[in-house]
């Protein structure tokens, strides 16, 4: 079994030679580790590895190991799972990223439960690009609307887009599924200019980090690749 510091590497070089290969700049691709299901003592070990940032999908467990690892300060967590709306509170006061916003409703109580004196929280909208119907997010025809109400709000930093394509459909659809998303964001940055950064493309996870590269992400979601395959959740 190989170690999380060794996985790590392998992810990092498949990133940095997904990026050359795309022709993008060295850097421009961030590792968000995903670290659902795993505990305080792995992502000890990943970020003894360098690793920094860390997505998580379910609050109280989250909460858990935030405070289990307040004693290491370089480590950004990032929410990445559904979001309910009693849970806005917790997740803006400990959360630097959340990428799965999907409603105003959300957004909205987010900034006004961020506290100012923080810096903004940075949010991607999370947009179910397939328009399946057991999906979370918007569809692509209701972000103009979304960031026109959104990017307003001051406790925020609308950073940019984020989906889940399922990454089971053939390559060739899977590609496109990143294209539109990106596609979607250069036009945001063309019709809402001041709604914030835009400058963000979360998308890619262990087994199609490369094509989702190829299309212009900057945060990948890696699981499994960086930690091994997760144990059922019970
Ligand atoms: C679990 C998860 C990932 C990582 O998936 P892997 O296939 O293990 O890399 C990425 N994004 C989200 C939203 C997830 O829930």
């Amino acid at each position: 079994m190989s170690s999380i510091a060794d996985n790590i590497g392998s992810v990092t070089r498949r990133i940095q030679k997904a990026t050359l290969q795309a022709g993008r700049a060295p850097g421009s691709v961030h590792l968000l580790a995903v670290s659902k299901t795993r505990s305080a003592e792995e992502l000890h070990e990943a970020v003894a590895a360098g690793q920094s940032a860390f997505g998580e999908n379910y609050l109280q467990e989250a909460l858990d190991k935030i405070d289990a690892l307040r004693d290491v300060p370089e480590i950004e967590w990032h929410f990445i799972g559904p979001i309910q709306s009693n849970k806005t509170r917790q997740i803006a006061s400990s959360f630097s990223w959340v990428h799965s916003v999907d409603r105003l409703k959300i957004a909205r109580r987010l900034s006004e439960q961020r506290d100012p004196a923080l810096p903004p929280l940075n949010i991607c909208l999370q947009v179910n690009i397939n328009g399946e119907e057991s999906k979370s997010g918007c569809l692509l025809d209701q972000l103009p609307q979304l960031v026109g109400d959104i990017g307003p709000l001051p406790n925020l930093s609308l950073r940019g887009l984020m989906a889940i394509p399922d990454p089971d459909q053939p390559e060739a659809s899977l590609r496109l599924s990143f294209r539109k998303l990106a596609d979607a964001l250069t036009d945001l940055k063309a019709s809402r200019p001041g709604a914030g950064p835009l400058d963000t493309l979360s998308m890619g996870m262990s087994s199609d980090l490369e094509l989702a590269i190829a299309e212009g992400a900057t945060w990948v979601r890696v699981g499994s690749a960086v930690f091994g395959a997760r144990p059922p959740k019970s």
